[in-house]
């Protein structure tokens, strides 16, 4: 049998495949070259450098390939994909490494956030640069304990400076610009900072168990000075309260099924080389072990594939809760297939899956959280 011969094309990478009537389009040729740098860079580069350190060849490959500029507008310089095409790009990252479809991630939120929300000075002030990767943002936004925008402890003081701790900034190290969501009178406003900048402090590097490799750390904003109207996303006083509370988690639930195909790789490729001359107990144990595998994955691409199209069948918060939660059971069960190799040496890249999995149902909006709303609706 070819080594590759049972493997479907899942939905995401048939998007990346020229339409059947024409030519493949400009995304679908940059979706391409992303797809041959995760397969043929990140897997050889995580091999020979510690994972901890920020990659900085990674990042710059991405700009080079212009990922960063995915949801930017053409008249910016960007490559205008809507957001199914976005939540490709982060299955494919993620599918590689989950640090960087969190860093770009994050960007690209914030490129939709800029265009839809800035001046147009801000649009044309700020778009470029980041559609070229080379202002890259974070986003500050979370406080622990506050669930509604108009309770954000962070605040622009009398004195019109920022001022205010958030917990968990990813990229905080290496952001060019922090986007700080704060109070500003009745309005929820959105800073941009310059972490260079007095006023701007970066906590040390946060402990964590994966997600590393991209920066975590607290900053705190201590009489941050910023011009009111230049800095503020929207223009003096523009408020974000009700765009902050709407949502989209589809790029989450495709970072979701890119790790769980990669460890479907990993556990199918392992499983192919180690198991001739097993005991006909052993395959026995492998085949329902990889049948279980392979009906999860299924069924999770068929959650996302429920959450795209003109009359979704499910939101993207159901089905955040569904594939994350499958993923943990996935992985766990691919590294039991594999033994000793799905946790150190053979399969090191499933141990990396593992751990950074285990931060995707908190991220965004946490599981329980997202149960509890659509609990909520259901007796509703
Ligand atoms: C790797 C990583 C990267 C991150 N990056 C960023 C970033 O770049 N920018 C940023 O702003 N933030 C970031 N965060 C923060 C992230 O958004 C929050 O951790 C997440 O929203 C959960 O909030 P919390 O930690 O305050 O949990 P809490 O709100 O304290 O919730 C903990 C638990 O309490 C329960 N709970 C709380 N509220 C409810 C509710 N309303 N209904 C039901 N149950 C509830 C749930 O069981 C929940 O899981 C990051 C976090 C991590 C781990």
């Amino acid at each position: 049998m070819a080594e590759n011969a049972d493997r479907r094309p899942t939905e995401l990478e048939e998007g990346t495949q020229a339409p059947r009537s024409g030519r493949p389009t400009p995304a679908d040729e940059q979706l391409s070259a992303i797809r041959a740098f995760v397969d043929e860079e990140v897997g050889a580069y995580l091999a020979t450098h510690a994972e901890h350190l920020y990659p900085d060849r990674l990042v710059a490959r991405l700009r080079g390939l212009g990922a960063f500029g995915a949801a930017v507008s053409e008249s910016y310089g960007g490559g205008n994909w809507p957001a199914p095409g976005t939540a490709r790009l982060s299955y494919e990252l993620a599918r590689g490494w989950q640090s960087l479809a969190g860093l770009v991630g994050t960007h690209l939120k914030l490129c939709r956030l800029v265009e839809r929300h800035g001046t147009a000075e801000q649009r044309t002030a700020w778009l470029a640069p980041m559609a070229r990767g080379e202002q890259v943002f974070a986003r500050a936004y979370h406080e622990q304990g506050v669930p509604h925008p108009a309770q954000l402890r962070t605040r622009v003081h009398a004195d019109g400076r920022l001022y205010g701790r958030k917990g968990w900034v990813t990229n905080a190290r290496h952001a060019d610009r922090i986007v700080a969501i704060a109070r500003a009178g009745d309005a929820t406003v959105a800073v941009l900072t310059d972490p260079g900048r007095p006023g701007v402090e970066i906590g040390p590097e946060l402990p964590r168990p994966g997600m590393l490799g991209i920066s975590l750390a607290e900053v705190t904003f201590t009489g941050y000075e910023f011009d009111p109207d230049e800095d503020v996303l929207g223009g003096r006083g523009h408020d974000l309260t009700e765009a902050l509370r709407t949502y989209d988690l589809t790029s989450y639930v495709a970072r979701a099924l890119g790790s769980a195909d990669a460890v479907y790789e990993a556990a199918l490729r392992h499983v192919r080389a180690a198991m001739g001359g097993r005991s006909p107990q052993a395959r026995g144990a492998v085949n329902l072990r990889m049948g279980e595998l392979t009906t999860c994955r299924a069924v999770m691409r068929t959650v996302w594939q429920s959450t795209t199209g003109t009359r979704p069948s499910l939101t993207s918060g159901e089905a955040k809760v569904f594939c994350t939660s499958a993923l943990q059971e996935l992985v766990r069960n691919a590294a039991l297939l594999c033994g000793g190799a799905g946790y150190a040496g053979g399969e090191a890249a499933l141990g990396r899956h593992y751990r950074d999995a285990l931060a995707l149902p908190i991220i965004g909006v946490p599981s329980d959280t997202l149960l509890s709303h659509i609990g909520d609706e259901a007796l509703a």
